[in-house]
């Protein structure tokens, strides 16, 4: 039952409810985000271009062949979107990937992509990691994504087999050489014949994407596409 709207103003009096992005206190009716941010954030909206047009495609270009590569936000330095993308990954707000993945899984639905992925599968966090952190940024992301574009998700589909170290001292080729053999589909039979929505937080090299991507073919996908939070420039 809805709290009557004196008591609701009460208990927000007592613990106000903040925008995730902007930490300022929302206004009755606003929910996650203020409508400032909302409007405000870098949306890249290359689910609206033509493939051939999107600038996020070419990073896959003759490496793995993937269908649509989208990602939802411009990464920003000191921005909002830094912001958002902290409190996901260090800060435990899983809030964060669930709002910012129904909203743009509701956004690509409407905008009905061809082909249409069939299965969201998210890029998996190696055991250890997992265990620090206590849970996969990338998962509630994919949770947001398939429930906006009403579709299953798989979070284990993927696994990581091999631990890799920091990967920030070494240039493309090495990340690649470094990441390409660490993924393994775990369990085949759900993404079979399916064409795969791969999601990770931040594009940035596509090393890991691109590893996953493999694997994921390699295992009898039909097809991959990429989403993320945010994409940064190279
Ligand atoms: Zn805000």
């Amino acid at each position: 039952m809805p709290l009557p709207a004196i008591l609701s103003d009460f208990v927000s009096l007592l613990f106000p409810q903040v925008c995730l992005a902007c930490e300022d206190v929302l206004a009755r009716g606003e929910e996650h985000m203020c409508t400032t941010c909302r409007a405000q954030l870098p949306y890249t909206d290359y689910h609206r271009l033509p493939l051939e047009q999107n600038p996020l495609a070419r990073r896959f270009w003759g490496r793995v062949p993937v269908q649509h590569t989208l990602s939802y936000l411009r990464f920003q330095k000191h921005g909002r979107v830094q912001h958002l993308l902290h409190q996901l990954k260090y800060r435990g707000q899983q809030e964060v990937g669930r709002v910012l993945g129904r909203w743009y899984g509701q956004e690509l639905r409407e905008a009905r992509l061809h082909p249409a992925p069939d299965l969201v599968v998210p890029v998996p966090l190696h055991a250890r990691k997992l265990a620090q952190r206590g849970y996969n940024q990338a998962d509630s992301f994919a949770e947001g994504l398939a429930t906006g574009l009403q579709i299953p998700w798989a979070a284990e589909a993927l696994r990581r087999t091999t631990y890799t170290n920091s990967q920030t001292q070494k240039n493309r080729i090495q990340r690649w050489q470094n990441v390409e053999t660490v993924f393994a589909v775990a369990q085949p039979e759900f993404i079979q014949q399916k064409h795969v929505l791969l999601v990770d937080d931040v594009l940035t090299t596509g090393a890991t994407l691109e590893a996953c991507a493999a694997a994921l073919l390699a295992a009898g996908a039909a097809q991959v596409s990429i989403a993320t939070i945010a994409t940064a420039d190279r």
